[in-house]
């Protein structure tokens, strides 16, 4: 029979697939002796066959639960429902991919109108049994029953003002008994039944609704968000309880083995006294920072400590750990690998690497490539002045400028709307995930740094400030106030996440740059990745850019954007307009020099590296004016100028745009068409390249251009301009008696050109995939098209796993790429390949084109650090797995 129950002492941490990661985690710890509250976990895969059977608990699954309860009560001497000796649980979700907050948890399960009065007896502790059984009505009723949680809180504050109370802690045994027959009423009046009282009913109501968590709508947002399989399923764990809430020597807490903003090695983290685990978390009290325990409770925390270290030691990662203080003596209840910041990340691996606890490749392994641009955002300026309105927690770094919104539904809409905001709440809950993901930055005035908005911004890269408690909100009126200065709704506000602090309007922003940790991680990166990494980058800044951030080369430098210049438009309108070639050439003449100065800078920005240049690529079109625009002003002009020459030279214009117009321009007269057609442009282009790398090799400065044709599906047409391209490099070397190597190859972005690469290889010196273009001429869709109509409603309904114009197409453009790389190198074994369309910045596509045996992938400068890494990850797990024949 299948085993769907687990005791803690059955289990460990590889057994996540089956046990969830809290559950997996729970056993390891229990395993190596630490204080864990005994307990059992019940399989995700019962999860999913209660899901298959229409949401059913097996018989088998029911009985199991039953045995190990028998186990659990034996462990600890009690019983559940006893009315001398009750056991007391917690029955927490826990998936295998961690998803903080996003699932339920019910703690106290097994109080009811007897055992309350056996943990008063117990406890002799009448108030403390009283508040944990109204807790525990308030839990059950939210997450079991569906009852919102304001019904209660609502009653809670009326019993609290009646009796001229503040704060909770004021109510006696007396007072919660009140409240405790308030909350059944609310069961009632809501439910229309009265509050289960027996225990094992209350158990399995429970497990159902830790079940049904999985898929409620904030679990489902945050699987998309995080790319999780739906199919997982969430495990349910069910244990013993200990109590923070026990009094003034007890209390419940959250803490980091590492700093997860900055990776700082120190303890980090917060607890409260008194209090039971939501509590911290849920941001609803700001509180105490760990340290302060060390003052408080110092044994407890000399614990705490130890076994901190002993679980990242033994975890060789940075821990993010849940703990309970139950009159002077420490439990844990949970560890997992903290969330961090990408500072954090590259922090805390170079450390742990210098510590001797992991490698330099499992440092590598750590680090999220996505995560990464995090750290190539731009920052505020700190030389700027700036002027803070008020300052908060710093919980996750970063620098954001936004309209103030106070509602996560508000956040979404404005966000889909394009505008950026930033989300001020009181404190964040898991219901707001959705505006959250749609703010640029999260501020709280209630919370720490380990509170709900703390941990899920970090997670996702936005700058978050918690628990600033000068800002007062006041959602009905949609502001807030610090002192006197009233911040309304739509208001633009920058924080800054590193400092805490919140100012009015925009701040000065500066460019990223590398830390040292993060250059040294790249530099391990560098030593073992079996890729090269260019940039695409079309002006000299754009090249030091891309140099500083590590590449080893341009990948593709566009000429068409230096034609976009303002200043050079004009020319290059009249060259088009030419009715012949002697007047096309004097407007040749005057964007040869131009050109020229632009390849001059790159050359010398790359210092030797090899630079690679498309010849022009897009259709004559789009250097005029747009049609319709030109059609007005024509119309306007016949009627208040007919005779003016103005009309006379907008309909010569009207005339070409109308000649050169297309229906279906992305297939139309571009890249090396334009070529064929137009040969002086291109030869134009290599003349400036190459007096470009004539000029510079006479400052001593090595060059390695590479001149790239744009569109080719014939070995004809690449042919033709190959000869183009010496003939004209050959005139003008041997004119300057320079010399100097350079190639000639072409990008493949048709599927022609892979199917016949072997023909094609015997022009090219190299390959370069155009992977924008291939996948547009793969699918037959219009990128432009396409992704503003059907796309996303195809990944939405799972017609496409994802948008192939981000993540490659392995099955298809892919294949087009591994028939272009074999075929292309049967003809030529030393053929050079590489991509440049924009996959060549993102992780999935650089691991595919490391498998398909590319020389390099080239990507814009600020996706250069990424891609070094992600190349040395794709290295790291795929090392020797390459097929030969393509390597
Ligand atoms: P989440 O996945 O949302 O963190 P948890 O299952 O970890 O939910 O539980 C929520 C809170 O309840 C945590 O602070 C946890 O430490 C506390 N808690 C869970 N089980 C127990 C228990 N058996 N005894 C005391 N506190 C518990
Ligand atoms: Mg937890
Ligand atoms: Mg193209």
């Amino acid at each position: 029979m299948e085993k769907y129950v687990y005791l803690f002492n059955e289990g460990n941490s590889d057994m996540r697939n089956i046990l969830g990661g809290k559950g997996a985690n729970l056993a390891e710890m229990t395993n190596i002796g630490l204080p864990v509250p005994f307990g059992f976990t019940i399989s995700t895969q019962a999860c999913n066959d209660y899901y298959k059977a229409g949401k059913k608990i097996s018989d088998t699954v029911e009985q199991q639960i039953l045995v190990a309860l028998e186990q659990l009560e034996e462990k600890t001497g009690k019983k559940l429902g006893d009315v001398t000796n009750p056991l007391l649980v917690s029955v927490r979700s826990g998936s295998v991919f961690s998803m903080p907050g996003m699932m339920d948890t019910v703690l106290n399960l097994g109080m009811n109108d007897e055992t309350v009065k056996a943990v008063a007896r117990l406890t002799n502790n009448e108030r403390f049994a009283y508040d944990s059984y109204r807790r525990f009505i308030q839990m059950f009723s939210n997450v079991v029953l569906g009852i919102d949680l304001f019904y209660f809180e609502q009653f809670l504050e009326e019993t609290r003002e009646k009796k001229g109370y503040k704060v909770d802690p004021e109510l006696t045994a007396e007072d919660w008994q009140e409240v405790i027959a308030g909350y059944k009423a609310i069961v009632k009046r809501q439910k229309k039944i009265e509050f289960p009282q027996n225990p094992q009913e209350q158990l399995f109501l429970a497990i159902r609704a830790v079940f049904d968590s999985w898929n409620n709508q904030r679990a489902i947002v945050y699987r998309r968000i995080h790319k999780i399989p739906d199919s997982l399923g969430t495990a349910v764990n069910v244990q013993s309880m200990v109590f923070g809430n026990m009094g003034n020597d007890s209390g419940t807490g959250v803490a980091f083995t590492r700093n997860p903003s900055t990776g700082e090695h120190q303890l980090y983290g917060e607890y409260l006294m008194n209090a039971q685990g939501e509590d911290v978390v849920a941001g609803i009290r700001t509180p105490e920072a760990i340290h302060v325990l060390e003052k408080e409770m110092p044994d407890v925390y000399k614990k705490l400590l130890a076994t901190c270290q002993l679980l990242e030691k033994h975890y060789q990662d940075m821990q993010d750990i849940e703990f309970t203080i139950e009159r002077g003596e420490l439990f844990i209840l949970q560890t997992r690998n903290g969330k961090r910041t990408a500072q954090a990340a590259v922090q805390i691996g170079v450390d742990m690497v210098r510590e001797g606890i992991i490698d330099k490749e499992t440092a590598i392994l750590r680090v999220d490539p996505e995560q990464l641009n995090q750290l190539l955002h731009r920052r505020i300026d700190q030389t700027a002045k700036r002027v803070p309105l008020t300052k908060g927690l710093p919980a996750s770094p970063g620098a954001a400028t936004g309209a103030v919104v106070f509602d996560a539904d508000e956040a979404e809409q404005l966000g889909k709307e394009g505008k950026k905001v930033i989300l001020v709440r009181p404190e964040t809950t898991p219901d707001d995930i959705h505006g959250i993901v749609a703010a640029e930055a999260v501020v709280t005035s209630r919370g720490g740094m380990t509170s709900h908005a703390a941990v899920v911004a970090r997670g996702m890269g936005k700058a978050c400030i918690c628990g600033c408690e000068s800002l007062k909100i006041d959602l009905k009126n949609k502001l807030f106030t610090v002192g006197d200065t009233v911040v309304k709704y739509g208001d633009i506000i920058t924080i800054d996440g590193s400092t805490g602090e919140i100012m009015l309007g925009g701040v000065a922003m500066i460019e990223p740059q590398l830390s040292e940790e993060f250059k040294l991680l790249l530099s391990w990166a560098d030593q073992v990745r079996e890729i090269g990494v260019r940039a695409n980058a079309d002006n000299p800044v754009d090249a030091r850019k891309a140099f500083e951030f590590g590449a080893g080369g341009i990948g593709l430098c566009r000429t068409e954007h230096m034609f976009m210049d303002p200043k050079r438009i004009p020319i290059v309108q009249s060259m088009i307009l030419a009715e012949n070639y002697e007047d096309r050439t004097v407007f040749l003449d005057q964007l040869l020099i131009m050109q020229q100065g632009d390849f001059e800078g790159i050359f010398e920005a790359m210092e030797g590296h090899p630079v690679t240049i498309r010849l022009l690529d897009p259709p004559m079109h789009e250097f005029l004016p747009d049609k319709e625009e030109l059609l007005v002003e024509v119309t306007k002009l016949q009627l208040t100028a007919p005779d003016s020459p103005e009309l006379a030279e907008k309909e010569r214009l009207l005339k070409k745009v109308n000649q050169l117009s297309e229906f279906n321009p992305m297939l139309g007269h571009r890249g090396c068409r334009l070529g064929i057609i137009y040969p002086e442009i291109y030869e134009m282009q290599v003349r400036a390249i190459i007096n470009a790398a004539v000029k510079v090799t006479e400052k001593g400065i090595p060059v390695k251009p590479e001149i790239m044709i744009p569109l080719v599906g014939h070995v004809n047409e690449l042919k033709r301009m190959r000869q183009l391209v010496e003939e004209t490099a050959e005139q003008v070397m041997s004119a300057t008696g320079v010399y100097f190597d350079y190639l000639v190859g072409t990008m493949i972005e048709v599927p022609r050109a892979a199917l016949t690469a072997d023909r094609i290889a015997e022009q090219a010196d190299f390959f370069s995939f155009g992977t924008n273009d291939l996948t547009q001429t793969t699918f037959g869709f219009s990128r432009d098209d396409a992704e503003g109509k059907f796309l996303q409603t195809y990944i939405e309904q799972k017609v496409l796993p994802e948008n192939p114009f981000a993540i490659l197409d392995r099955e298809g453009v892919g294949k087009l790429i591994e028939m272009g790389v074999t075929l292309g190198r049967k003809t030529k074994s030393n053929l050079k390949t590489g991509i440049c369309g924009e996959h060549g910045g993102e992780k999935s596509s650089i691991e595919f084109c490391y498998l398909a045996g590319l020389d390099y992938v080239s990507c814009s400068p600020y996706r250069v650090p990424l891609a070094r890494l992600a190349a040395a990850q794709a290295t790291i797990q795929h090392r020797g797995s390459i097929v030969e024949a393509v390597r």
